[in-house]
């Protein structure tokens, strides 16, 4: 019971409740995430095997650091109790998707799966809707909005023929056609995508029984962080997870909502205690994470919402400094307050990995980054997502081709570096055609067949990292990213990390390695980041910053318009998720925040006059202090 010093009452009684349905609620910093961590270990302790215990997080980043965490605590209970018993394997620690590509693997053949299915992105899914959008003529209809309107229809369970049924408007009936193409070609290339990964393992255990009951034998515990933003199919998983006994516990803060535009759905942790009926529910209440002056500010701020439960977050944490508010003259300006107090904070022993800037959009950084590289200061920006590098993907393109992968693959590489095989060429290819190739181009198209037969070869006896440094330079990307620019040296740099990360899968038989790491490629997400230990300042959107905390947090572009965001089809609750976020972002900061605005901002290439953001406002007076940026005379 050691691990229970230092826990208040309330997290205790969620941890000791180890049966049954449980419900944590509490607001930002409150201990939810640590007493899921510490909940496993309790639930170990009463003689569960740890791999009856499966715990799911929001990202990758979030799984791996939970991961660690229980065993280390595992590791430090093993050390009090005297080595009183061995860790078989460890508990079942991954996202949502992870757990749904678990699922659709172990049971591929019942599925009807000849071979495991490859994964779609959304980079592949938004290619997949370009496509489906030439083939129709269809007009003014946006890839990335049409792709987010059917994936947010998926992820409530509803499929493409569902949706054809009952499309009505001309705009509906648009999409159904558009989702239809997107989904044929989907089977084609025997691949699924991101919702694909939950709504196929939802079918499978809705249509068997016996898959279903062979889970719940697996999993006796099964624990959900962040449940507040679960979509509808993500929520029917976990229920048809959860085995008779009802051991789940679910956590979460209501106020922290911020992917409903995903799909994700409050009903689901508001209807709790209707899914399972004899749940408990336990509040956590005191915040360990920040000062007290940025809890009220962040609780003034959420005070301002409607459609909520009042709940109390307090702490008995120090005062704490103001929060302050730059009001720059420009964007440039903004950028470089920010750079400049980091500056100082770190001549006053503050370490780069200590402070985080966000903004609501992901344009923002490079204003931002700009300065950061004028200065010495290191910086990572959180977000640009490794594994959607063109480089990157070219990279392992060439892997899965070779193994036989999705067209997509095939028509990502067939010219890349250039070869000599075109559009026509390429089609014919794609087609099956390849017997009208002939002469010349036959020959260049055979050139690459020969060297993805050779990759495929390397791909079944070398170990992943060998197999990288292989393709890198037999595909001849190597040599074309070797020519001396700025950009493409960073390019190379990026293969090469590719190469490092591949490594870590070296020690496992090839095949089972390499799975492992294209596996992990395609479901990397948002907010997983590579070289995860630098010391380094991290820049990212609010979204992002999700379950983090950083003793500095820099809020940027505080305007109406951009945070809180205007967006399209705006209504009520969208402006409450906004007013969510911001309670997020204010909650990342344990010691002091620095707010701004830019009075004018640049946005396709013109200046405008900004109004500062409501949010501002909604902070009571004593807890702010501002600062006024120099006018910087533009002469034009
Ligand atoms: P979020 O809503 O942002 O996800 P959370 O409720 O999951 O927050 P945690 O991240 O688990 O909160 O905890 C916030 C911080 O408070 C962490 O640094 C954690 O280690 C610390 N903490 C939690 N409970 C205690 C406690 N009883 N004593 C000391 N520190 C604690
Ligand atoms: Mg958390």
């Amino acid at each position: 019971m050691q691990h229970l010093h230092g826990m208040n009452q309330a997290q205790r009684e969620a941890i000791l409740t180890t049966e049954g349905p449980l419900l944590v609620l509490a607001g930002a910093g409150a201990g939810k995430t640590r007493v899921i961590a510490h909940r496993v270990l309790q639930i170990i302790n009463r003689g569960c095997k740890p791999e009856q215990v499966l715990a799911i997080t929001f990202t990758n980043k979030a799984a791996f650091e939970m991961r660690s965490r229980i065993s280390k605590l595992l590791a430090e209970d093993r050390g009090v109790r005297g080595g009183a018993y061995e860790v078989s394997a460890p508990p079942f620690v991954s996202t949502f998707h992870s757990l749904g590509l678990t699922i659709i693997k172990e049971h591929a053949r019942l599925l009807g799966y000849k071979r495991a299915p490859s994964i779609y992105d959304r980079a592949d899914s938004l290619r997949a809707i370009k496509e489906a959008l030439k083939k129709t003529d269809t007009q003014n209809i946006e890839p990335r909005a049409a792709l987010g309107y059917i994936s947010r229809q998926k992820s409530d369970g509803i499929t493409a023929e569902d949706f054809a049924a009952t499309a009505e408007n001309p705009h509906e009936r648009s999409i159904s056609v558009i989702w239809l193409l997107y989904e044929q070609t989907l089977r084609q290339s025997t691949a699924l995508d991101f919702d694909d990964l939950i709504g196929v393992a939802v079918r499978l255990l809705v249509d068997n029984q016996e898959v279903r009951l062979s889970y719940q034998r697996r999993w006796r515990y099964i624990h959900v962080d962040e449940y507040q933003d679960t979509n509808s199919t993500q929520a029917q998983l976990t229920e048809l997870l959860v085995g008779p006994q009802q051991n789940i516990c679910a956590v979460g803060d209501i106020d922290q909502t911020i992917y409903g535009w995903r799909g994700a759905r409050i009903a689901n942790i508001l209807g709790f205690e209707k899914t399972y009926s004899s749940a408990k529910i336990i509040l956590l209440e005191e915040n360990y994470r920040s000062t007290k002056t940025i809890i009220a500010a962040a609780n003034d701020v959420i005070a301002k919402n409607i459609f909520r439960r009042e709940k109390i977050l307090y702490t008995n944490n120090a005062e704490g400094e103001a929060l302050s508010l730059y009001q720059a003259f420009d964007e440039t300006d903004e950028a470089t307050f920010i750079v400049r107090t980091i500056k100082e904070l770190l001549e006053d022993g503050a370490s780069p990995r200590q402070c985080a800037v966000l903004y609501r959009a992901n344009f923002q950084s490079r204003a931002i980054e700009e300065r950061f590289l004028d200065s010495e200061i290191p910086y990572q920006v959180v977000g640009t997502r490794f594994f959607e590098r063109k480089e990157i993907k070219d990279a392992l393109s060439y892997v899965r081709a070779a193994l036989g992968g999705t067209m997509a693959d095939l028509a990502r590489i067939a010219n890349m570096p250039p070869r000599g095989i075109g559009k026509v060429t390429l089609i014919k290819l794609l087609a099956g055609r390849e017997k009208e190739l002939t002469g010349a181009v036959g020959q260049k198209v055979s050139n690459l067949h020969t060297l993805l037969a050779r990759i495929a070869k390397a791909a079944a006896e070398l170990p992943p990292s060998k197999l990288m440094r292989f393709v890198i330079t037999e595909s001849g990307l190597e040599a074309l990213l070797k020519k001396d620019t700025i950009e493409e040296g960073e390019r190379l740099e990026n293969l090469r990390e590719l190469v490092s990360l591949a490594a870590r899968y070296d020690a496992l038989p090839p095949q089972e390695g390499l799975e492992l790491f294209l596996e992990s490629a395609a479901l990397a997400s948002d907010q997983d980041e590579l070289k995860d230990d630098a010391d380094a300042v991290r820049l990212m959107t609010v979204h992002a910053s999700k379950g983090l905390e950083f003793p500095y947090i820099f809020i940027a572009g505080l305007e109406e318009g951009l945070f809180p965001y205007d967006r399209e089809e705006d209504d009520a609750s969208d402006k409450e998720e906004e007013r969510r976020l911001m309670y997020v972002a204010l909650t990342r900061a344990q010691r002091k925040i620095y707010l701004s605005y830019a009075s004018y901002r640049t946005i396709y290439g013109s200046k405008n006059a900004t109004i500062p953001s409501q949010f501002l406002s909604d902070i009571s007076e004593p807890l702010i202090t501002g600062e006024t940026g120099e006018k910087t005379v533009y002469l034009d």
